[in-house]
């Protein structure tokens, strides 16, 4: 019997990831499609990380690692999070996994229980709510539209938690929105989520470096909350590594140590050779981080600009990520010649099947009245994909 399992099936696809993969398929049959869905650096590899990377398989670095990944890697990250974010950690509070992605998982399953609640403030990144879905949880979703910048109040996340509620998932820089929380503002936030200790908060930290407004501040910054605050970070982002599948967590021991015996069992060490290259990406020179991040901030500025041109899309400044997440729910109710667009899937589709531009539906991202584009592309592809997209909007009638 061809069966998956119910957890299986109950899960979603990745719509980032499915949207990527049908704009590569157009492509290959020849359509000249631009890809503004997957959200990934589009700059190469530094060449001080690649010779690491070479280095390593010369020099055998070949064997198994030891599950949370090396120490070195272990203490280079420690070494980064006292440098750059002021905060002291133990190498074995550190484990090193495939990915950021892994790292969130791993985290939701090892403190979920099957129905304690995951607060989600949403906008949030496709794979949140389906981790918490795979761990048997509920997510509890707390909206905040455009008019509040994407943002969550204290007021709003003090009314969303139960007795159940054990986690949070913060994002900011944020994907899909780019909004970033001040120190402020997640200082309001630590405020309330210091009154009930048996939550953790599961801090998303993994666009830290792609920041329009400043320094990068992490909410475990603040004492009242810092022994539970779950850190997630990684190289994809900061230094163009989305392929070497190089993420981490800096956890309290506990939550560090079930990460530990969890992937011992699941997928043990990441790359050996990755991590080589992490650890230089850590110990080397930063320049290459501020040269990718002013690049984004120009083409956010482009992309602002043209965007604020398209009718019906209603757009915010983004502070931080490469994400675009304008509210197009004007033009709901129009109509391309007799196709009637209701939703932001049926404006993605027509997007693409017309103006040949791959985008993702605010609907993955629990916000079905946008649509994400990722700018991490040229200033060429960006003005190109949002000419052809104003003139398929402005024929909706
Ligand atoms: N968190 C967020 C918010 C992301 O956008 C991504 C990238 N898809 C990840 C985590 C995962 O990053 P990684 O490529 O390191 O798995
Ligand atoms: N961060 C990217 C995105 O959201 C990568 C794809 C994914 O893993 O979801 O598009």
């Amino acid at each position: 019997m061809e069966q998956v399992s119910a957890r299986i099936a109950s899960l979603s696809p990745s719509a980032t990831l499915a949207m990527s993969q049908k704009s590569n398929e157009l492509k290959a049959q020849g359509l000249d499609v631009i890809n503004l869905s997957v959200g990934e650096p589009d700059f190469y590899t530094p060449d001080h990380i690649k010779e690491a990377a070479k280095k390593a398989i010369d020099e055998n670095f070949s064997f198994y690692t030891p599950v949370p990944g090396y120490m070195s890697l272990r203490q280079a990250v420690c070494a980064k999070l006292l440098r750059e974010n002021g905060l002291e950690y133990k190498p074995e509070q550190i484990i090193v996994s495939n990915g950021a992605k892994q790292s969130v998982c791993n985290t939701i399953l090892c403190i979920i229980n099957p129905g304690d609640e995951v607060i989600i403030p949403t906008p949030a990144w496709v794979s949140y709510i389906e981790m918490v879905k795979l761990a048997e949880g509920v997510n509890v979703c707390v909206n905040a539209g455009i008019d509040q910048d994407f943002k969550i109040t204290p007021e709003q996340l003090e009314a969303a938690i139960t007795p159940k509620t054990r986690a949070i998932i913060l994002c900011s820089p944020s994907n899909p929105t780019g909004s970033v929380y001040s120190k402020e503002e997640l200082k309001g936030l630590a405020d309330v989520l210091a009154k009930y200790p048996n939550i953790i908060i599961i801090a998303d930290e993994i666009y830290e470096h792609i920041n329009y407004v400043g320094k990068h501040e992490s909410i475990a910054q603040f004492e009242n909350v810092r022994d539970r605050v779950v850190i997630i970070n990684g190289v994809s982002k900061a230094y163009a590594m989305t392929g070497w599948r190089i993420g981490y967590i800096a956890a309290p021991l506990w939550i560090a140590k079930a990460c530990n015996k969890l992937q011992g069992q699941y997928s043990s060490n990441a790359s050996s050779i990755a991590q080589k290259a992490a650890e230089a990406a850590y110990n080397g020179p930063q320049e290459c981080i501020e040269e990718m991040r002013k690049a984004f901030e120009r083409r956010k500025n482009l992309v602002i600009k043209l965007a604020k041109e398209i009718p019906g899309f209603k757009v915010n400044e983004p502070q931080g990520a490469f994400y675009l997440f304008p509210d197009v729910s004007a033009l709901f109710g129009k109509k391309y010649e007799d196709k009637v667009i209701n939703t932001s899937d049926d404006l993605a589709m027509l997007i693409l099947e017309k103006g040949l531009v791959a985008t993702v539906a605010g609907s993955a991202f629990m916000s079905p009245e946008c649509l994400r584009f990722s700018y991490a592309t040229s200033d060429e592809k960006l003005i190109e994909a949002m000419s052809r997209i104003k003139k398929v909007v402005s024929e909706l009638k």
